[in-house]
């Protein structure tokens, strides 16, 4: 047997957990990020890591960290991270040198949990998959033919950031208009039910405070029928349909699974999608695609991550890359 240790590295906390090779995991040990400076990041996951393998015997043989940003997954090198404002951090040279004993590999966390889900989660038994992590953003990522895209420079995979309303959509993170994540996340559902307000006059949706109005408090308010907030959760699932239809025809996976707090919904959000994904899907056969809940949840990336350092790489299907003949 041999485990390793998954880190999931995030712009508010990170945590540490021993993987087992069956996907099991350990105790997790986590801390609170308030300084995003790259040596105060290093030093909290210093002491997660050290903790983990506290929970482990010798049979530790590597260190998996599933970072936000576009990362060079072969040097572990944070080429550009825009939520810890990093550029060119080399993270797994800096890893390797605290933890001399065990092989280190760095990823890009949505990345990583499509690994994780793939190989532990719903995705298994497929060839080709598709991760869509619901939440503050959109991350994401897909499998073809048993192998895990990554792309000329690593950017395979942000489906995020695919405009979907460029004209008349909100205004994305990134800078561009309409993006998918400003559309379809968990905040594209907070901004439709803002959006549609006026139409709503008596609406008491928004008398709760933002900041703790959560995409939740929406869904639940429309299950239970209140009109603006069904009319906001309608347009943000007609949103989510667009974006997953064109997924299909760019990748046209076997399974599409949805992560992320806003797949809490769990089939009052995929009764009402799946249908507007085949109503927009023309080149495949409808029907053909399983829209399913993603099963790992907030763990998939640091399964995958430890996955992806146990396999030296974000190696989906060992037996994808062997020589054909
Ligand atoms: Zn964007």
């Amino acid at each position: 047997v041999s485990r390793a240790i998954g880190v999931d590295l995030g712009g508010s906390h990170v945590m540490a957990v021993l993987v087992g090779e069956d996907g099991a995991l350990g105790k997790k040990h986590e801390l609170d990020l308030d300084d995003l400076a790259p040596g105060v990041v290093i030093q909290a996951l210093e002491s997660v890591v050290k903790d983990a393998l506290k929970d482990a015997d010798d049979d530790v043989v590597a260190i998996g960290i599933g970072s936000p940003g576009n990362v060079d997954a072969s040097s572990g090198t944070i080429t550009f991270s825009p939520n810890f404002g990093w550029h060119d951090v080399p993270l797994g040279a800096l890893v390797r040198d605290l933890f001399p004993k065990y092989s280190v590999f760095v990823g890009n966390d949505a990345r990583c949990a499509t690994l994780g889900e793939y190989v532990y989660g719903v995705g298994q038994g497929t060839d080709d998959f598709a991760l869509l992590t619901l939440g503050t953003g959109i991350g994401g990522g897909f499998v073809v033919r048993g192998v895990l895209a990554l792309g000329h420079k690593m950017g395979a995979g942000e489906v995020g950031h695919h405009q979907i309303r460029p004209d008349t959509g909100f205004v994305c993170s990134c800078g561009k208009i309409g993006c998918f994540e400003a559309q379809a996340s968990g905040t594209g559902l907070l901004r439709h039910a803002f959006r549609l307000a006026p139409s709503f006059p008596r609406s008491t949706l928004l008398d709760t405070p933002r900041e703790r109005l959560g995409s939740k408090a929406i869904r639940r308010l429309a299950q239970s029928g209140d009109q603006h907030a069904l009319t906001a959760w309608n347009a943000f699932c007609d949103d989510l349909a667009l974006g997953i239809a064109n997924l299909v025809a760019f990748v046209n996976p076997e399974v599409i699974a949805l992560g992320g707090g806003v797949s809490s919904a769990g089939d009052f959000l995929l009764d009402r999608v799946r249908p507007l994904v085949d109503a927009r899907t023309t080149m495949v056969p409808r029907g053909t695609t399983r829209i399913v809940r993603a099963t790992l949840g907030n763990d998939a990336g640091a399964v995958g991550a430890a996955t992806a350092a146990r396999r030296g790489g974000l190696i989906a299907k060992p037996s994808a890359l062997s020589p054909v003949g």
